[in-house]
């Protein structure tokens, strides 16, 4: 449930930018719609679909779960194309910390730091980061083990993130290493507001 996501984010992007996919074509009406259903989905029955798979029941929202993670995600990222999201993935495997991660993990942190990168809604963001948290996926650096927040070490993932094959050159607008960077921190630091909040609510109940 960490990379799916991203197969709705990336498709966006890459329609709004006419950007090819992984194959060299190029995104259809119906490999759009299919990432939206899966972010629907994700957002709709992820919580209830990890309860169960936690205690081993198969549920509807855990079998709509599989098919989102699975089908509905696997078109949506094979019809409409890679952007930000994987290549920030790309880039944190630069820092060794990051390795014991998963690569979804490590996907859902490049979602949440490729929609700061991209201006998105803050509406948007608030309910991808409430994903996150409600299913445990990663909102912060630290979450990821990148304890070393220094603009050099976050430097070194930036730039394996922009390198010129990458798909983050998928995404509209200026691209570099510098805006990569200051997304990641970005994200970072709305994961740690977020997470400051809720143990300040958890204090007080
Ligand atoms: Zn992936």
């Amino acid at each position: 449930m960490g990379d799916a996501p991203a197969s709705w984010f990336e498709a966006r992007s890459c329609e709004r930018t006419h950007a090819a996919n992984e194959c060299g074509g190029y995104s259809t009406m119906a490999g759009l719609a299919i990432a939206k259903l899966c972010y629907e989905t994700l957002l709709r029955y992820g919580a209830a679909a990890k309860i169960a798979g936690e205690q081993h029941i198969v549920t509807p929202a855990l079998q709509h779960i599989i098919e989102a993670n699975i089908l509905l995600s696997g078109i949506g990222f094979e019809s409409a194309g890679l952007a930000a999201a994987h290549a920030l993935h790309n880039g944190l495997t630069a820092l060794a910390e990051t390795h014991a991660f998963y690569h979804g993990e490590k996907v859902a942190f490049g979602v949440l730091a490729g929609l700061q990168l991209t201006d998105a809604a803050p509406e948007e963001v608030a309910t991808v980061f409430s994903f996150c948290e409600e299913i445990g996926l990663p909102t912060t650096l630290a979450d990821i083990g990148v304890r070393n927040t220094s603009r050099e070490n976050l430097m070194k993932a930036a730039e394996k993130a922009c390198a010129p094959a990458e798909a983050i050159h998928h995404e509209a607008g200026l691209i570099s290493p510098e805006n990569v960077v200051q997304a990641m921190r970005a994200a970072d630091a709305i994961g740690r507001h977020r997470k400051r909040g809720a143990e300040r609510a958890g204090l007080a109940s």
